[in-house]
């Protein structure tokens, strides 16, 4: 996998305490703070929760991303219920973090966390990302969160579904291979392209036993041929847009990859290749023997322990990432609150005959 640089400016989420007013306690490495009213409540609340820590908790969640936070959230809804949440991650109340636009600065930091049934570590899915760039005539200042449009499309007619989804980037980005060989200005715009049916698959291992040891990451982009061919006529639709009439105005020059045909454009597609962030898919839910959770997200064969997040997605869903984990969170929430029998009306229902219905 090649790592991406931004090469006009310098991620991202986390701003996720709106759950963490109830009874949840987070634990990070530092304290939790973020602007405003709500933000303050949170802040003393958690301050006091930290300060009478327990030693026993009904549920210990470990993470609070995207899926993680959601389930800490739903659960500690319930005043009779104690949740320790535990984060590895750094201090969310950072501009990194809170604005927007300030993403990129995340990435390498220590907010960025690196990331065994013979299933675990393997299937490891991505979405591959592919970067066309030109010149502005004029330059922006970037806005928001400099990523604002986005369409899907087939590169192949026949096909039933969209299997590219191509986003525009008000900077520049590319592999440190590309960035090299093109120089792209600072003044620049993108299309980056989206393999979002990938065929390939990777893997993700550990390099050794201490928890902060790094994870090795086989992410194996554009081994399955179909990838290569969906790449290729996904760089060739981003220069069809990017140089087509209507976006000349904006446009000095074509930076890269230009009118590269055969192997030179099979190499510019290689040498790009990098992640879209989706990493997902390493501890699928399933029956067959590589699956690590089953359909309620109990990992096999260890008792009381569940994975709500990204890796639990048999195959990596077609877009973006985040907004799903989300609904594992949900999902996973709902189903240990009926199968604990924590008391929430709306959720806790037995199903027509009377039996659980996650159990
Ligand atoms: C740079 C970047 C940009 C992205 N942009 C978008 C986007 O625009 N739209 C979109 O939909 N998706 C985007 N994504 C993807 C999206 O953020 C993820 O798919 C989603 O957050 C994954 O949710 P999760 O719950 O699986 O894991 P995460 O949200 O990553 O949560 C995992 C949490 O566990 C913590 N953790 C890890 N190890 C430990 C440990 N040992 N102990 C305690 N805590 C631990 C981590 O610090 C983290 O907070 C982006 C991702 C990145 C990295």
């Amino acid at each position: 996998m090649t790592v991406r640089c931004l090469v006009g400016l310098l991620l991202l989420h986390k701003a996720n305490h709106r759950f963490l007013e109830g009874k949840a306690v987070i634990m990070t490495l530092a304290s939790t703070d973020l602007a405003g009213d709500f933000t303050e409540r949170v802040r003393a609340n958690q301050r006091k929760l930290r300060s009478e820590l327990k030693s026993h908790y009904d549920f210990i969640v470990c993470g609070s991303g995207s899926s993680g936070s959601v389930v800490a959230g739903r659960l500690a809804e319930n005043p009779d219920v104690s949740v320790l949440l535990l984060e590895a991650g750094d201090d969310d109340d950072v501009p990194s973090v809170t604005e927007a636009g300030q993403w990129p600065a995340n990435l390498g930091s220590q907010r960025e966390w690196r990331f065994q049934s013979p299933g675990v570590g393997q299937n490891f899915q991505d979405h591959v990302a592919l970067d066309c760039v030109w010149e502005y005539r004029e330059a922006f200042p970037p806005r928001n969160s400099m990523v604002e449009a986005t369409f899907f499309w087939r590169s192949d007619s026949s096909l039933d579904s969209p299997d590219l989804q191509i986003i525009q980037y008000e900077v520049p980005l590319s592999s440190a291979q590309n960035a090299t060989g093109f120089n792209p200005p600072a003044a620049s715009w993108e299309l980056c392209g989206g393999i979002v049916q990938p065929k390939s698959r990777g893997r993700i291992r550990l390099t050794g036993s201490d928890p902060l040891d790094p994870v090795q990451i086989e992410s194996n982009f554009l081994s399955h041929p179909d990838d290569l061919k969906a790449a290729i006529a996904c760089v060739e639709l981003c220069r069809e847009i990017g140089n087509s009439a209507p976006l000349r105005p904006f446009t000095k020059r074509e930076v890269m990859p230009g009118a590269l045909k055969g192997l030179a454009l099979e190499n510019f597609v290689r040498d790009d290749a990098s992640s879209y962030w989706h990493m997902t898919s390493t501890a699928k839910m399933g029956r067959d023997e590589m699956s690590v959770v089953d359909g309620n997200l109990k990992v096999y064969e260890i008792e009381n322990l569940r994975i709500a997040d990204g890796s639990i997605m048999p195959r990596i869903i077609t877009g973006n990432t985040m907004a799903p984990c989300v609904v594992i969170g949900e999902r996973a929430a709902e189903i240990l609150r009926i199968h604990h029998k924590l008391g929430t009306p709306a959720t806790n229902k037995l199903d027509n005959f009377g039996r659980d219905p996650v159990n």
